[in-house]
């Protein structure tokens, strides 16, 4: 899951980069444009926004889910494109074979001329082979498809981490370990105490910005 450089990135959606300051929300927000390759599963998106949201609950930041690219500038403090590669559905399983987990790229954040921009890309067929390499010792197929959503979760959280601390270090901790372990398939992710620290500080950061400023601003 580490970052790399993918430029071609930077020709998506313009208007999205550099959201800035929302007078309008008490509590520091976040913009999450979710743009899909295929039809994910039906329930994909809620179990990944109900998992990532439980992740980031502690850190105060309020997480707006969106899959309409067009955000008006300055309706969030930030906005942070997910583009989801490959096929969002557990189902997947059943059509590509297992792979382990530490051979495959999960997720990717991008870094442009040594900076960490606002998009991340998760890779739902590769994570679908990590999980089907779990038939063995998880044959319960109801088990095998909350794995697939939780390494989503997982995946999800841990580019976050990157593209809202503008950070590419990696940590051994539940969001920030690069590559996954054979144990992080079978939990939900969990902030660390720094880490919630850290994301509240950005979070207050974007305000003290506003306040100083006293409107949204371009650019960021
Ligand atoms: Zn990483």
């Amino acid at each position: 899951m580490a970052p790399r450089i993918l430029l071609g990135v930077l020709l998506v959606a313009p208007a999205v980069i550099g959201q800035t300051a929302s007078p309008q929300f008490a509590k520091p927000t976040v913009g999450l444009i979710l743009t899909f390759q295929q039809q994910p599963a039906p329930a994909f998106a809620r179990e990944l926004r109900r998992s990532v949201d439980e992740v980031f609950r502690p850190a105060g930041l309020g997480f707006h889910w969106l899959t309409d690219l067009k955000v008006q500038p300055g309706t969030y403090d930030r906005a942070i494109v997910a583009n989801l590669t490959g096929r969002c559905d557990p189902r997947r399983m059943d059509e590509l074979p297992a792979t382990s987990h530490g051979r495959l790229q999960l997720g990717t954040t991008v870094v442009n001329d040594g900076e960490v921009i606002p998009f991340i890309n998760l890779h739902c067929d590769d994570m679908a082979r990590v999980v089907s390499a779990q038939r063995a010792v998880t044959p319960n197929r109801l088990q095998l498809d909350a794995m697939f959503y939780r390494v989503a979760a997982r995946v999800m959280a841990h580019e976050l981490m990157h593209a809202l601390l503008k950070t590419t270090d990696h940590r051994n901790t539940d969001c920030a370990r690069a590559p996954l372990r054979a144990a992080d398939l079978m939990m939900n992710a969990k902030l660390q105490p720094s880490e919630v620290a850290a994301l509240r500080e950005i979070g207050r950061a974007w305000h003290v910005k506003l306040a100083r400023e006293g409107s949204p601003a371009a650019g960021q």
